[in-house]
């Protein structure tokens, strides 16, 4: 599904070049979730960004195919339509705009871009109703207005409710540095495992250990100073929480 091929890519930072991604290659088949861990500044976030199409940073050499197809040229719209997913961004706050209005809008845009008529409102409503249910999402929360003083858990919940609905391909969830309080992690791990099918595919980015404990990965990559240096199964995962990354480090310079 997701190729990444000795992947370069830098930013702008106050007119130098600063190189962060410096040649990452990572195969994502359907059906399987992969982790990226890494100590704070290895370029976890850029590497999302970078996928996801943000355009901030630039691609200097290698390639990302997404189900074959080379989307360097695609704007993350376009990305996101095509039914890649990233999650953990900054959320916006839309006061006066419900959920259900602003997830009806969301899937018609998609349905838009790929040259579909609008999604007929009974089955716009059994699709929404379905989906919340799966999440234990009540019907209250669906009438709010976006954001507009959600709880980090809320957030979350209505986040994950997002991805429910798109039913993405490829998942992102890139988990901020501020990492998750423990209910905001079940809902997500809950939610992430409920969708989960032999179709799509996670990556999971992640600091710490703590919320690959609920989402089980089949792939452990490490990720140091811009290069994946190691990679594993879940196992690996236990010994960074362990010894942290600095036997990593050692190995890498040895
Ligand atoms: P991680 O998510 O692993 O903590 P990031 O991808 O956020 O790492 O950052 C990797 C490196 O790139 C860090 O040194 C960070 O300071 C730098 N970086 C990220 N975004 C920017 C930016 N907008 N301007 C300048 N430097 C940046
Ligand atoms: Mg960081
Ligand atoms: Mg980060």
């Amino acid at each position: 599904m997701l190729k990444i091929k000795n992947l370069h890519a830098s930013i702008d930072d106050n007119g130098v070049l600063k190189s962060i991604l410096k040649g990452i290659n990572l195969e994502i088949k359907a059906g399987e979730v992969h982790a990226i861990m890494g100590p704070n500044g290895s370029g976890k976030s850029t590497l999302a960004s970078v996928v996801a199409g943000k355009e901030e940073f630039e691609v200097t050499k290698g390639t990302v195919l997404f189900n074959d197809e080379d989307i360097e040229d695609l704007a993350a719209e376009e990305r996101a339509h095509k039914g890649i997913f990233l999650s953990f961004q900054y959320p916006v706050e839309i006061p006066g705009v419900s959920v259900t209005n602003f997830m009806k809008t969301a899937i018609n845009e998609t349905r838009k871009a790929k040259g579909l008529e609008e999604m007929p409102a009974k089955e716009m409503l059994k699709l929404i109703r379905e989906k919340s249910e799966l999440l234990e999402i009540d019907r209250k929360f669906l009438s709010r207005s976006l954001n507009e003083g959600f709880s980090g858990g809320e957030k979350k919940r209505n986040e994950i409710f997002q991805m429910a609905m798109l039913e993405p391909k490829l998942a992102i969830l890139d988990e901020t540095d501020s990492g998750l309080d423990i209910d905001a992690l079940r809902i997500v791990a809950n939610g992430v495992n409920k969708l989960k099918s032999k179709d799509n595919a996670v990556l999971v980015i992640t600091h710490y250990q703590r919320l690959l404990e609920y989402i089980v990965p089949d792939f452990v990559h490490v990720l140091l100073d811009g290069r994946i240096v190691k990679s594993g199964g879940k196992e690996l995962a236990h010994e960074l929480e362990e010894k942290g990354y600095d036997w990593i480090k050692e190995e890498v310079n040895a």
